[in-house]
Order: structure tokens, then C-alpha cells, then sequence
């Protein structure tokens, strides 16, 4: 059996891998080809990785209903640990906004019980902070669907460090789930330190920095209408080549393990102090094959401190991910 970790103070046994599910509905990822996001999370639980996270907005349902089938199709009696979201809302332009009214997410977790086919949600995350609702109001209706047994652990995800103090007050908040990765290390000023000293569980997300942890890209890739990469600064000329520079450099310290660039990234990531998971999406089997092999091994200090030369040298002004967020307006 591969290797397993206690997620905070739950008591969830978690690989420190997590499949993402972003990719599998397509949307602001230039589409998804529904069997092969199928075989990707087949193949991620094949290979020990037990907790899937998703969300309603991820293509509108579809990730998750493709979540729901995958789950029939590897056996529901197998246990895999499931997360998704709750409180944003689109209209039929897909015009995405918060929504956290606790209205909107007693109409949520009924929907994502139908799409992934299972009686109960193992972790149920507010997407993003909502300024128009007092997080009280959103903490009793989850605290509501916990206790009518549709949910069995609360989180968050996007919360600056005041919001999550301010949820836990509300509320018992196991996980945050904040951006996390070699290039997008915002947290590591006060979130993770907040989460170390409050037992609070951590799911890194964009584990691969939307694919230039691979060490794939040249840095004059273009991208399809409709991936998000499009609007993400560090792909855009003037980053993008630094970016993939330091990628082919974190891609040989890979080799010296016989690993490759993304299994080194998220490996790198999992031994972060203060991060319990990190979370990666894969569009197809393998890729869901070779972010796998992070599991099982340890990169020494010695090369966790090439590494961190390695990014100083070509990242002095690091970008973050904020190109992403909603509009915090209704
Ligand atoms: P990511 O994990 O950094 O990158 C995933 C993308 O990289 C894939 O879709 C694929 O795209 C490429 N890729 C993955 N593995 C690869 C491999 N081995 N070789 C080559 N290419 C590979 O980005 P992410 O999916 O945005 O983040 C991970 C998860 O975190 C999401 O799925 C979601 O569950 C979560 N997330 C949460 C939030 C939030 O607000 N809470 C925000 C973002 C993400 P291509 O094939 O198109 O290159």
C-alpha cells in the first residue's frame, strides 16, 4: 500500500497526492475528451492515490457527474475519500459569482449528491470567501447539511488567514485549500504557518502550476480559446520563458533521481512544512500515471535546497495566481 497521511484532525486516512478534477469538465481548459478524464482517475486510484476533489463549477456538473461514473466503474465498496465545493454560481453565459447565501448551498449539496452517486460528501469546501454573506450564515447551513448526514467534514478554500480565523470561530473548519506550488508560494507567509499551529489540514492546489511544472513547455507555447492559461501572466511573453527556463533546470535535478519534472514538483510540494495534500489535475491516464510516481520517495534537503537556488535564480518577482479569482461584486 502506498503512503498514507492523517489529514489534520480528521479522521481520514489521505494519500498526499490528490487528483484534481478542474481539467475533467473541460471548461477554462480548452474542453475534455469524457473517457480519457474517465481513465485518468481510474488510473490515479489504481495507483494509491484515494481522494478525488472536485467541484460544481468545474463544466458546470460535469466534473463531478464523470467523477460519479469513474466511481462506478472502479467499485463503489472501495473507499475513496471525495471533496468538492460549494458556493459559486454561473449563468447561461457562464458568468461565474460567489454565492455562499446559505440558500444557494442547500441547493448545491443536493446536486453534487446526484452527480457523484454517493449518500455523503467526505469534505465539503466554500470555493471562495463571499463578502456579501456573514460567514456565520454559511457556516450553520453547512453545519446543517452535516448534521442531516450529508457531509461529514467542513473546509475552505481561497480564505485569506483573518477569513479562516473568522470560519473556525463560525464553525469547526478542518481544511483550507489554498494555491500551493514551486512557483505560487503566497502561503508560506501566513497561512501555512496559521494551519501548522492550528491543526488545520492543507490541500495545495494547481500542484503542477497548470502544467509548467512539467518541464513540457519551450515558453512560446499559445494555448486554445477557452484555456485559462491564456490569462495567466506567466504565460504571456516576457514570463513565460523564465518560467519554463526554471522547469528544464528543476527537470535535471528530476533526472538525478531517475524522476521526472512533475513527479520532483509535487514531490517537493508534499514536503512543504504545513502541507498535508497537494492536489494535481491530469487530462489523461498518463499523465495521471506520471504524477503518481511523486508518492513513495523523498527528495533529500540537499537537493530541496538546489531547488530553492534554482528558483531564486530565475524567479525574482514571482506571479501569482490572481488572474483567477471571481468578482468578489454580485
Ligand atoms: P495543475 O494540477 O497545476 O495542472 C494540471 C494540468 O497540467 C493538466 O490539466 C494538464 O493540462 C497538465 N498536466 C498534468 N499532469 C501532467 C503531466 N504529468 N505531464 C504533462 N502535463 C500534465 O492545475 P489545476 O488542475 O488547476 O490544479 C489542480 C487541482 O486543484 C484542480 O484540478 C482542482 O481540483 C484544484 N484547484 C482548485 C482551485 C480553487 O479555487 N480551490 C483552483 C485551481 C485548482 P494540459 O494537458 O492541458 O497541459
Amino acid at each position: 500500500m502506498s503512503e498514507k497521511v492523517r489529514f489534520g484532525k480528521t479522521d481520514l486516512q489521505a494519500s498526499p497526492l490528490i487528483l484534481g478534477t478542474w481539467v475533467t469538465g473541460g471548461w477554462a481548459w480548452g474542453g475534455s475528451d469524457e473517457r480519457e478524464a474517465l481513465q485518468a482517475i481510474i488510473r490515479s486510484l489504481e495507483l494509491g492515490i484515494n481522494f478525488i476533489d472536485t467541484a460544481p463549477v468545474y463544466g458546470f456538473g460535469k466534473s463531478e457527474q464523470i467523477v460519479g461514473k469513474a466511481l462506478d466503474e472502479w467499485g463503489r465498496d472501495k473507499e475513496v475519500i471525495v471533496a468538492t465545493k460549494c458556493g459559486l454560481q454561473w449563468d447561461a453565459k457562464e458568468r461565474i459569482r460567489r454565492n455562499a447565501d446559505p440558500a444557494r448551498i442547500m441547493e448545491e449539496v443536493d446536486a453534487s449528491l446526484k452527480r457523484l452517486g454517493v449518500e455523503r460528501i467526505d469534505l465539503y469546501q466554500v470555493h471562495w470567501p463571499d463578502p456579501a454573506v456573514p460567514f456565520e450564515e454559511t457556516m450553520n447551513a453547512l453545519l446543517k447539511v452535516r448534521d442531516q448526514g450529508k457531509i461529514r467534514y467542513i473546509g475552505v478554500s481561497n480564505f485569506d488567514r483573518d477569513q479562516l480565523r473568522e470560519m473556525m470561530k463560525a464553525g469547526d473548519t478542518v481544511s483550507l485549500q489554498p494555491p500551493f506550488n514551486m512557483f505560487e508560494r503566497d502561503a508560506e507567509r501566513e497561512l501555512l504557518p496559521f494551519c501548522i499551529e492550528n491543526g488545520v489540514a492543507t490541500l495545495a492546489y494547481g500542484g503542477l502550476c497548470r502544467g509548467l511544472l512539467t518541464g513540457k513547455f519551450k515558453g512560446t507555447e499559445q494555448f486554445p480559446k477557452g484555456d485559462l492559461r491564456r490569462a495567466d501572466p506567466k504565460f504571456k511573453p516576457g514570463q513565460f520563458p523564465k518560467y519554463a527556463a526554471a522547469a528544464g533546470e528543476i527537470k535535471k535535478l528530476a533526472e538525478s533521481y531517475g524522476k521526472t519534472c512533475a513527479q520532483f514538483a509535487l514531490r517537493w510540494a508534499v514536503q512543504q512544512p504545513g502541507i498535508t495534500c497537494v492536489i494535481a489535475g491530469a487530462r489523461t491516464a498518463r499523465q495521471a500515471e506520471d504524477n503518481a510516481g511523486a508518492l513513495d520517495w523523498t527528495i533529500k534537503p540537499e537537493d530541496m535546497q538546489k531547488a530553492e537556488d534554482i528558483l531564486a535564480r530565475h524567479i525574482r518577482e514571482p506571479l501569482g495566481p490572481e488572474f483567477m479569482a471571481p468578482p468578489k461584486e454580485r
